[in-house]
């Protein structure tokens, strides 16, 4: 990992575009002063301490700071290293969350219980509202309407989709059918294991990783093994065998071969359209968004935010860091409020809940787009 820091040229090229350079003009908060420190921590120059914890951790891990780097440097490897490097200093709301994110089977029964940990996070109020602790399992199977799928796909849906985000689970499966793909939702899968990556529990993200390739592999042959919310998707992206046929949901459905077998009936609303910044930095997917959205006749779609900005969601910035992830939403909000929608759509449902949760109950829909094109599609 020494190689890869040494590949950073400090021409900070990248500063501009860091939301936490951006909010505090320190360098120790932008991704050139993240990479000295790391560089530092592992070359046993200085030890973990608060302040070298506070200046990692509270990077949202957006990566456009890599997205943009001329020298190509990759910046999500080299906080992976300092991350775990710090990890003995982690918080005690860190450790929580990381104990009970990943953990579905946990989270159902907190969520049953009715008294969870949520109120030790104000935040997670609202994805507590959103939960369906009572939505099945999807099937390990669903099979197109046809003799003759055009294909065999996996579909990840995590520790966390089918607990919170089931519409967009259900909606995917149709999207695919409809397209006539054969879907494979591997009961053996498992969270992406990004929480643990971004807490420095290296160990167990790699454990994760292998699970899931094994889940997936076990299912036989797959064109391509598709996510749905864009942060899991940038874990799978760089998974050993699995990433090379890692694609975002937008990304698959948006090939022409894909959408051409799919119709929607007209909406005439509106939509203003958040990109997170994993699927647009990492997994280059934003602009497959506003194709398929553009499928819809009469949808007015609006991009809002800067290209590639965090909308402060980052990580598990909107939760352990409030402050900082309002500024960071302000932007988008106020370009949510020009745009005045019928519904906010975006692909990440950890940005979806902090833009909603800066509402004031007179909203529009917050959606993932698979939702929405789910809803326009027809099918008969
Ligand atoms: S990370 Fe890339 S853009 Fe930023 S200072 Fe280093 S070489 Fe320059
Ligand atoms: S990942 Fe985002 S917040 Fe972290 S250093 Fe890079 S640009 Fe800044």
């Amino acid at each position: 990992m020494i190689v890869e820091t040494a590949r950073c040229v400090k021409c900070g090229l990248c500063l501009a575009e860091c939301p936490t350079y951006g909010l505090t003009a320190s360098e120790a908060m932008s991704p050139r002063g993240r990479i000295t420190l790391v560089q530092a921590l592992a070359q046993g120059q200085i030890l973990p301490d608060d302040h070298s914890a506070e200046v990692l951790n509270s990077c949202l891990l957006c990566r456009r700071c890599e997205a943009m780097c001329p020298s190509e440097v990759q910046f999500a490897k080299i906080m992976d290293q300092g991350l775990s490097l710090v990890r003995s200093q982690q918080g005690i709301k860190s450790r929580l969350l990381n104990v009970v994110l990943p953990r579905p089977g946990l989270m159902r029964w907190l969520l049953r219980l009715g008294r969870p940990v949520l109120p030790v996070f104000p935040r997670l109020s609202i994805l507590a509202r959103q939960a369906r602790t009572d939505a099945p399992r999807p099937a390990p199977v669903y099979r197109p309407d046809i003799s003759k799928p055009v294909g065999r796909v996996g579909l990840f849906v995590g520790c966390t989709g089918s607990l919170f985000d089931s519409v967009a689970v259900d909606s995917a499966i149709s999207l695919l059918l409809r397209a006539g793909y054969e879907v494979a939702v591997p009961a053996k899968q498992v969270c992406c294991g990004a929480l643990d990556a971004h807490a420095g529990n290296i160990g167990r993200a790699v454990r994760l990783a292998a699970a899931n390739e094994a889940a997936f592999a076990a299912t036989g042959g797959l064109d391509a093994v598709i996510s749905i919310a864009s942060g899991c998707g940038a874990q799978l992206d760089a998974y050993e065998v699995l990433g090379a046929r890692h694609r975002d949901i937008a990304a698959f459905l948006a090939q022409e071969k894909v959408i051409s077998r799919l119709e929607f009936r007209p909406l005439p609303k509106s939509a203003a359209v958040h990109i997170p910044c994993t699927l647009e930095n990492v997994l280059h997917s934003g602009d497959a968004v506003m194709k398929l959205l553009a499928c819809i006749p009469e949808l007015k779609a609006e991009a809002v935010g800067k290209k590639g900005a965090c909308c402060g969601a980052g990580g598990t910035g909107a939760v352990l860091r409030p402050g900082v992830a309002e500024r960071l939403r302000e932007p988008f909000v106020r370009q949510i409020a020009d745009v005045s929608p019928d519904f906010v759509l975006s692909s990440n449902l950890s940005c979806r809940l902090h833009l909603q949760s800066a509402g004031d109950g007179q909203d529009p829909e917050y959606l993932h787009p698979v939702t929405l094109l789910a809803r326009q599609l027809i099918t008969d």
